[in-house]
């Protein structure tokens, strides 16, 4: 191949500033290379000790394979490798030639000379491993919010935007732990929709759903700011009481049923549905008693409201015999 004048290296950001003596220097220790669409230069895994610059073409940057689609391409006065010579780790990615290409291949040795001999080379290094670590931050903080919205949709109840019954079970657990330790007392209230199959079958599926919303909207909106509801799943919620005595719980569950059996309700359309009611059931934790423990006692409780005739509240006892 003939030999190339040193402005071939004019334009190559990583040699801003890098004198004539040592551009020509280092044209004369690189090799020039040619390559074929497709053909292979880095490949991931591997150890790649040189720098390429290249002056003609276009590389491709793929991860996983070299036939995926490239996640970068590299164009004439851009260069690559030098980060793998820098570090000594094995390339990331595969570099394959987009099209045919020509390149100037410089080995490690010259490489490390020229960061020694070049102080404009060296910071140019520096600016494009910075370049780097903060395009990786950027996508590291995207994948953290990311992460966020899944968690935080995975935390609430998609249908009545409460929150759902994996909340729940994390935060009563919390709450138990906290109150045993605490002494202070806390409530629970288990609340189960009256005749909710049959308003289902009566009036569709969809007029049901409805329904859950808006109770789940009523419970919420009849609770001090520090009492937390949440779907316990089906047309079944339980409210959680923090530094509540059982009484105080249950004045504010009769408080909540009777806000859900005055609720009007209608579909969004505007046409008129019967109101619906709730039994709750609510207890208060028994020290050292584990949530299932806790939340089986409001269970019960809920159940002889049911029985009982429905739309009440009946607090459970520790003593109740099991249905
Ligand atoms: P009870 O007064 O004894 O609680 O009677 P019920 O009919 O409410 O009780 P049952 O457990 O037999 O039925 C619960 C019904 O709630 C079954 C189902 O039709 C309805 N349901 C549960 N989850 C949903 C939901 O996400 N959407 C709708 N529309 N209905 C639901
Ligand atoms: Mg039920
Ligand atoms: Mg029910």
């Amino acid at each position: 191949m003939e030999p190339l004048g040193v402005e071939v290296l004019d334009g190559f950001a990583v040699l801003e500033g890098v004198g004539l003596t040592a551009r020509r220097e280092l044209l004369a220790a690189a090799v020039q290379r040619r390559l074929a669409p497709h053909e292979l230069l880095i490949e991931q895994g591997a150890r790649n000790a040189r720098m390429f610059l290249v002056l003609e073409g276009e590389l491709g940057v793929h991860l996983d394979s070299p036939e995926t689609d490239p996640v970068a391409t590299i164009g004439a006065g851009e260069t690559v490798g030098e980060l793998g010579v820098l570090d000594g780790s094995d390339a990331s990615a595969y570099v394959v030639a987009a099209s045919e290409a020509r390149l100037l291949e410089i080995g490690e040795e010259d490489f490390w000379r020229l960061t020694n001999v070049s102080h404009a080379f060296a910071l140019n290094l520096l600016l494009a491993l910075a370049a780097r670590l903060r395009a990786n931050n950027a996508t590291v903080s995207k994948n953290v919010q990311k992460r966020r919205m899944y968690e935080r949709a995975a935390m609430f109840d998609g249908l009545t935007g409460i929150h759902n019954r994996r909340w729940l079970d994390e935060t009563l657990h919390r709450m138990v732990e906290r109150h045993s330790r605490g002494g202070s007392e806390l409530s629970v209230s288990l609340i189960d929709i009256d005749h909710f199959k049959s308003f289902n079958d009566t009036y569709g599926h969809a007029a049901g759903d409805h329904v859950l919303t808006i109770v789940a909207t009523t419970l919420a909106a009849n609770l001090r700011p520090t009492d937390l509801v949440a779907r316990f799943g089906g047309e079944e919620f339980v409210i959680i009481f923090p530094d509540t005595p059982v009484e105080q719980a249950r004045i504010a569950a009769e408080r909540v049923r009777e806000a859900v059996a005055a609720q009007t309700l209608a579909m969004p359309d505007g046409t008129a549905l019967p109101s619906v009611t709730i039994s709750m059931g609510v207890t208060a934790l028994a020290p050292g008693e584990p949530v299932p423990e806790l939340l089986k006692v409001a269970d019960m409780a809920m159940y002889r409201a049911k029985q009982a005739g429905r739309n009440r509240v009946v607090v459970g006892q520790r003593t109740d015999p099991a249905p």
